[in-house]
Parts: C-alpha cells; sequence; structure tokens
C-alpha cells in the first residue's frame, strides 16, 4: 500500500543544525498542501509506508528551553496541538540518576553570575569554559557576550562562518576575560595558571583563573 507522508523538520535546538522530524502519514494525496498554504518547511515526501497511520514525532538528540514547544507554530494547527499517536523520544537522561537537571535558564543564570562577579573583580580576573565538545555552547557565549559585554576568545572562528549570529560574540584575540580555547592539555594548562591560548598574565600582572565546565552527565554523576 503506497501512503502520503509529510514531513516536518522543527528545530530541535541541540547543535547548529539539528531538527526534529514529524511525521504525518495522510491516508490518502491531500491537494492542501499544495495550495497557497502551503509551507516551504513543510517538505511533502513519498513513503512506501505499510500498516500504520497517524502522526508520529521523532526527537532525535534535543535541548529545548521551557515552552518552546508550546511556540512552534508547526506543531499546532489553528489554535489546538496537532495530533500525535507515537513519539520517539531520544534522550540520555531518560534515567532515574538524572534526577534532576536544571533549566537552561537557571544554569544559565547560575553562570552568568559567577562569572560576572569574578570578572569585576580586576581585568586579571578572567574565566575559563572548560568546553569539551565542538558545538553546543552557542547559547552560553552569545548570552555571556550580550550581557556583560565581553566576547569569548576561542582558537580559531571557521566553525561558525555560516552562523554570522555568533560571530560578533567570540573572538580570536585573546586579550578577553573569557575564553573557552582549547589545547589538547588544558586541564594541565589551567592547574599551572595558565589559559590554554597560552596567556598568563595581563598587563605584566599574572591571571586568575577560575574554570567552569558546562556538563548535564555531572547531574547523574553528582551522589546526592
Ligand atoms: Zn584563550
Amino acid at each position: 500500500q503506497k501512503e502520503d507522508v509529510v514531513v516536518t523538520l522543527l528545530p530541535a535546538g541541540h547543535c547548529p543544525g539539528s531538527v526534529m522530524y514529524v511525521l504525518s502519514i495522510l491516508s490518502m494525496f491531500h491537494p492542501l498542501a499544495f495550495n497557497e498554504e502551503f509551507d516551504p518547511s513543510v517538505a511533502v515526501c513519498r513513503f512506501l509506508f505499510e500498516g500504520e497511520n497517524g502522526t508520529v514525532l521523532y526527537t532525535g538528540d534535543f535541548r529545548l528551553a521551557k515552552g518552546e514547544v508550546a511556540r512552534m507554530e508547526l506543531l499546532h494547527s489553528g489554535t489546538r496541538v496537532k495530533d500525535i499517536q507515537s513519539v520517539y523520544l531520544d534522550t540520555t537522561f531518560c534515567d532515574p540518576k538524572f534526577y534532576h537537571i536544571p533549566s537552561r535558564e537557571e544554569c544559565l543564570n547560575g553562570i552568568l553570575e559567577l562569572v560576572r562577579s569574578w570578572t569585576s573583580l580586576s581585568r586579571n580576573h578572567v574565566v575559563w569554559l572548560n568546553c569539551k565538545a565542538a558545538y553546543g555552547y552557542e547559547y552560553l557565549f552569545i548570552n555571556l557576550s550580550e550581557e556583560l559585554g565581553i566576547k569569548v576568545h576561542m582558537n580559531k572562528l571557521d566553525m561558525f562562518r555560516n552562523m554570522p549570529d555568533i560571530l560578533c560574540h567570540v573572538t580570536t584575540d585573546p586579550h578577553t576575560q573569557i575564553h573557552a580555547c582549547r589545547h589538547p592539555r588544558d586541564d594541565d594548562c589551567f592547574r599551572g595558571n595558565r589559559l590554554p591560548c597560552g596567556m598568563t598574565c595581563f598587563n605584566g600582572t599574572p591571571l586568575h583563573i577560575i574554570s567552569i565546565k558546562p556538563s548535564t552527565m555531572w547531574f547523574g554523576e553528582r551522589k546526592k
């Protein structure tokens, strides 16, 4: 049996470009999909689909802020939420040991206040963001830069060349108080009071460095 399937891509908020899939299986070809209300972000595909009917949400890895789903127009039909028959929830954190993970906003506010209080002590007080993955910290970098007016130092920016929204918040100039630069032995650098980019002092005075390691896994490893 042949069926038409509407595939809708929703922002997943995980790393730049990540999406969630909504599959709507139409029991017959639906001409409305091509009228003037046709949304170009909804790709209509043809699938050989056997058996089930209905709408399926496959999340993939995702990171969404509270209320973000409620604001997704593509999950709504008029004033109501679309009926979804099956959800495939892809998450590392469906485990009792992750009994509480603070929201993205709570984490941002905690980091923001720590960075604000440290960097305001003197120009020599700097923060190293110990970011292990290549992507996924854009929200943090942008908000720190916007709130504190301090750009984030990175080894290179080519990874963001297609993301103009973040380029004005990061810099390759190490003379800044927030660093997310990397070195193969960056933990050793930190223990030696040196930033991964090699900076140890500013205007001849040694730096005072604290490190912040953004991590969700930590919430599953803590003892209480
Ligand atoms: Zn640096």
